[in-house]
């Protein structure tokens, strides 16, 4: 193929390819792709003094920093698969997903949001966890163990290391259930993202400021490592400051800038500012997974001079599945998530799983490269997403245009049906935000003896604002379609959300049941 066959061998060919250029730059100081790959080297023989090899599992439960990426590349290097670990779990989380997947060493901070993440997971019993170690104050000490970045049993694991092997177990986000591993091989994480790199337009020489955290697929595969198949600069942030975001842009020259859409915004006010700010190496915008405005796309163009805006679809499963392209206007990077990437098929379908026509609403199903190896010891969940022609069933409800753009509408589980009409929650809860004192909303489908379901909304107010069942009921009948208006609606302090920040319906539903 066109790629490399893993990401250490990206590493590799980067170091070969463009040895003297900047690869990393993390606040002050920079490293040439020649030294990254020294360094990784040298943190593989690292592993290897520690018992690490094939098939092992490394955790690394840590912000974004240059030490991650040596971990990483150097637990990969000697055949181990890497567990990147939410920030912000708390010990249970934490300690569930280093003992489903037998980690046997744990990389987490010594500091990190005033946390103490050994303290966290202390009591936890984990049978298969040998070290844990502090990623930021232990490095150097554990880097040290090894023999250097010239072990001759380092470059045996690189050359015995094949795009086959497994190269990260990352869970599901645990938005519909609990988290589930994903088991993705080496050869096909390179090529999705390295496509997919392409088709955001990632350049030599670009400068990446890695704001999506390095544990979600987005910072890591579509961050820090598809940077070694097109030799642009590595900066990552362990979390977003718009000060220290602002210096980055300035002094480093940032041209490519992913990140959630309240980012652009803190930007564009930084521009409105009495200080005078030169952003005009910006020219790469990757949103996704969250709605974003055409008025904010045409703003990001104009005031940001950002002239590629990107909006895409992935999921933990099949990675990186569609993109738009430069040139799409603001209503279609705010609305779609693009089309599939090459090698990839997408479809649309019903109940039945027949294809339905472009525009209407279905089930998307993905075939291709991207889709992961299966569940962690879990064939039971693999063989219900995967079927026998290769579909991921994604559960994820959209539609596919005539050009083949997806859009999506929401998940499968979380639908209801209303007198016959199919109900989104999450179109619903977007149409309950526009009231003026609703903050967020979650909805969900209960029971009703006419209707078969209706919709009840649990909402947080605004802070400062006030309003009653009876009111949001009453502005829902004048601002949506009869049948998405919730029925009941109860107002809650704050909406039940899992690490990843998405609303958890599930807890929802189990919170109706409780109180019914
Ligand atoms: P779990 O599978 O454990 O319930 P999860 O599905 O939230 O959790 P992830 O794999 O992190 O875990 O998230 C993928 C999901 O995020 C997709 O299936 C989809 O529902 C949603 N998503 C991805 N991209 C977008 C997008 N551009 N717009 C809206 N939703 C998106
Ligand atoms: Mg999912």
């Amino acid at each position: 193929g066109v790629w490399p066959d893993t990401i250490p061998h990206a590493a590799q060919a980067a170091a070969r390819r463009w040895p003297d250029e900047t690869g990393l730059i993390e606040g002050d100081r920079r490293w040439t792709f020649a030294q990254i790959w020294d360094d990784a080297r040298a943190s593989a023989s690292a592993f290897l003094a520690s018992g690490i090899g094939r098939g092992d599992r490394v955790a690394i439960w840590a912000p974004n920093s240059r030490e991650w990426i040596l971990a990483a590349l150097g637990a990969q290097s000697v055949g181990a698969a890497i567990v990147p670990l939410n920030t912000r779990f708390k010990g249970q989380e934490a300690a569930d997903i280093v003992r489903r997947s037998r980690a046997k060493i744990v990389f987490a901070p010594r500091t990190f949001l005033d946390t103490d993440y050994r303290a966290l997971i202390a009591g936890e019993d984990l049978p298969d966890l040998a070290e844990f170690l502090f990623l930021d104050s232990d490095w150097d000490s554990f880097v040290a163990r090894g023999r250097g970045k010239d072990d001759p049993a380092v470059e045996a694991a690189l050359a015995r290391l094949s795009g086959e092997d497994i190269c990260d177990i990352i869970f599901t986000s645990g938005t519909t259930g609990r988290p589930k591993g994903v088991l993705t091989a080496h050869a096909q994480a390179v090529q999705i993202f390295g496509d997919w790199a392409v088709r955001v337009d990632l350049r030599e020489g670009d400068r990446y400021l890695i704001v999506n955290p390095f544990f979600h697929t987005f910072g890591y595969k579509a961050g820090w490592a598809v940077c070694f198949t097109r030799g642009a600069t590595i900066v990552p942030m362990a979390m977003f400051d718009v000060a220290e975001t602002v210096r980055q842009i300035e002094v480093n020259r940032i041209s490519f800038l992913p990140g959630p859409p309240t980012i652009y915004q803190s930007l564009l006010q930084e521009l409105a500012g009495d200080k005078p700010r030169d952003f005009s190496s910006l020219r790469v915008a990757v949103t996704g997974a969250a709605p974003v405005a055409p008025t904010l796309v045409e703003r990001m163009r104009r005031e940001l001079g950002m002239s590629n805006i990107v909006n895409g679809y992935g999921m933990t499963e099949c990675g990186a599945i569609s993109m738009t392209r430069q040139g799409d206007d603001a209503e279609t990077v705010a609305h779609s998530c693009g089309y599939p990437l090459p090698g990839i098929e997408a479809r649309c379908v019903d109940e039945q799983g027949n294809d339905l026509p472009p525009g209407e609403t279905g089930e998307i199903w993905i075939r291709g490269p991207a889709v992961m190896k299966g569940y962690l010891d879990d064939p039971q969940a693999t063989a219900e997403a995967i079927d026998a022609e290769g579909w991921l069933h994604t559960g994820d409800v959209g539609t596919i245009d005539a050009r083949g753009y997806l859009a999506l509408t929401d998940r499968k589980k979380d639908m209801y049906i209303s007198g016959g009409f199919n109900c989104y929650p999450a179109e619903i809860e977007k149409l309950l935000a526009a009231h003026p004192a609703i903050e967020m909303a979650g909805v969900i489908g209960i029971a009703d003896e006419r209707l078969g379901e209706v919709g009840k909304a649990f909402v947080v107010l605004r802070p400062g604002m006030q309003a009653e069942e009876a009111d949001i009921i009453r502005w829902a009948r004048a601002n949506m379609a009869n049948y998405k208006v919730p029925r009941r609606v109860a107002i809650l302090p704050a909406l039940p959300r899992n690490a990843a920040g998405k609303i958890l319906r599930t807890a929802l539903r189990e919170l109706e049941e409780k109180t019914a």
